[in-house]
């Protein structure tokens, strides 16, 4: 398997530290308001990712944390921490809105069909872990003690940069508009490992530590959680693209200081999905969700056929327009499949080629669009039904799309409207619409029921849609115009 790996800046043949068997991480959201969607298309192309690693053959164990302490509103060391500032906006406790936030995380994860990680770990629960980590480095001398926080000191390591070729200047963190740099700090981009005295002192949650009552920094956790359920040898890391640069370069800094030795080879990260007027943010405030989505009438599903029409590595842009057009798409797709008879023996030796197909596109940086065109090319292959509907199946394994599931319910419903369509003896010849054919019915069972006013009543409710009844022997005909 080929994958596009952002420590080497090129494509490599995917490799794991023990055969057949992948350590996997990813950054979990920071609970401190509803996921957006272009948190979600990370999340919806990690899910991929995973599914089609153990498509392909590998045992996976993959670790997420739950981001509900130390992530300042910066993503640097400056700001609020992002749960206070949830707290103070819903007037609950910062536990409160964790909880409810992961809750709300999961739900979504459900209906998009993005299966939970083996082991998921809120960073609260594990400050033992992050306190012993600090200890050893500031015992290997890679931390220090400044103003009452502990810092890790990025002047010790021969390469901090491991994402990209910026130097110190163009990525200073502490220059950012507004921002004033933190004096404690000997380098620029050190960052806080355990605060005691941020410039933001109110604090919610705290503990004890070596070094006074405080709390983590954002990127210890993913360090602390990971190697406790991954082990010391990670394979492969997980993030929205704006994570590379300060957090996994942080988290790759104090994880090899600690272990003495390369952590984790592989990162993959997800670009954005913007909309036309840029990034989209939490911190904005106004952002879209899948409950938007549904309330304006979409499946939730469509929006994971709308990411996997696209690669992980280019931008997304969202308009309701391009999720118009992937609902349409989605809908014909799921015609098509519903058209396929079940039952009957499967051709192994025609499945064979339609599965290598999906398969090479997967395992070429994991090219969705092109295993949602392996889809259609199943539906055109030269083969019996049964044989495309067990292939189709194989493919929602990793798709997660539930196409047989849907297309199922799509004969049902073609079946209802077939059957109202010839009641009594009343055959209604029409355009193929079950709902117009469902009028016409009502209209003949009012007739025959003496309701003539009810009768005139739905005829007129038909012409106002633009619909033309006919009466024939033995039924009617409508037609549109
Ligand atoms: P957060 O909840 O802010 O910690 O982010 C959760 C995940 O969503 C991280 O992996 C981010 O890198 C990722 N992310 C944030 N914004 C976007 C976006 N607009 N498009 C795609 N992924 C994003
Ligand atoms: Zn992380």
């Amino acid at each position: 398997m080929q994958l596009y790996n952002s420590a080497t800046h090129k494509k490599d043949e995917f490799k794991t530290h023990t055969p057949g068997h992948v350590e996997m991480y990813t950054c979990g959201p920071t609970v401190y308001h509803f996921a957006h969607i272009g948190n979600l298309r990370s999340y919806i192309m990690e899910d991929v990712l995973e599914k089609t690693l153990r498509y392909v053959g590998y045992d996976v164990n993959r670790v997420m944390n739950i981001t509900d302490v130390g992530h300042l509103t910066s993503d640097a060391d400056e700001g609020e921490d992002k749960m206070l500032k949830g707290a103070k906006r819903e007037h609950k406790t910062v536990m409160e809105i964790a909880q409810y936030y992961t809750d709300a995380f999961f739900s979504d994860c459900a209906k998009l069909n993005i299966k939970t990680p083996d082991v998921v770990q809120p960073a609260t629960g594990l400050i033992d872990d992050y306190i012993r980590i600090v200890s050893t480095l500031i015992e290997k001398d890679y931390a220090y003690l400044a103003g009452g926080n502990v810092y890790f000191d990025t002047a010790k390591l021969d390469r901090y940069y491991i994402f990209n070729d910026h130097n110190e200047e163009d990525l200073a963190v502490g220059v950012r508009e507004g921002v004033e740099e933190d004096t404690n700090k000997r380098n620029r981009n050190d960052f806080v490992l355990w605060f005691t005295k941020s410039k933001f002192e109110d604090q919610a949650l705290k503990w004890d530590s070596p070094w006074g009552v405080g709390y983590p920094g954002w990127h210890i956790e993913c360090s602390g959680i990971s190697m406790k359920y991954n082990g010391e040898y990670l394979d492969l890391h997980c993030g929205g693209i704006d994570n590379a640069f300060p957090h996994h370069t942080n988290e790759i800094a104090q994880s090899e200081s600690y272990l003495g030795h390369p952590w984790c080879p592989q990162w993959f990260h997800v670009h954005h999905l913007n909309t036309n007027d840029g990034k989209m943010s939490k911190s904005k405030g106004e952002f879209l969700t899948v409950s938007l989505l549904e309330e304006k009438g979409y499946d939730p599903l469509v929006y994971r056929f709308f990411c996997l029409q696209s690669h992980y590595r280019k931008a997304l842009v969202f308009t309701w327009e391009n999720l118009d057009n992937a609902a349409g798409t989605f809908n014909k797709l799921i015609g098509r499949i519903a058209n396929l008879k079940p039952g009957g023996d499967v051709d192994e030796t025609a499945a064979a080629p339609l599965k290598e197909r999906f398969r090479n596109a997967l395992e070429n940086d994991l090219n969705t669009a092109l295993a949602v065109t392996a889809v259609y090319d199943v539906l055109k292959a030269k083969t019996n039904d049964a044989t495309k509907l067990a292939v189709l199946a194989d493919f929602d394994q990793v798709l997660s799309l539930d196409l047989l599931a849907k297309a199922e319910a799509k004969r049902q419903e073609n079946a209802k409207a077939a059957a109202a369509k010839s009641a009594g003896g009343y055959t209604i010849v029409g355009e193929g619409d079950p709902a117009i054919d469902e009028l016409v019915m009502k209209r003949y069972e009012a007739k025959k029921a003496k309701n003539f006013a009810e009768a005139d009543r739905i005829r007129d409710e038909l012409k106002a849609q633009g619909i033309t009844i006919t009466d024939v022997p033995g039924g009617a005909k409508w037609s549109r115009g």
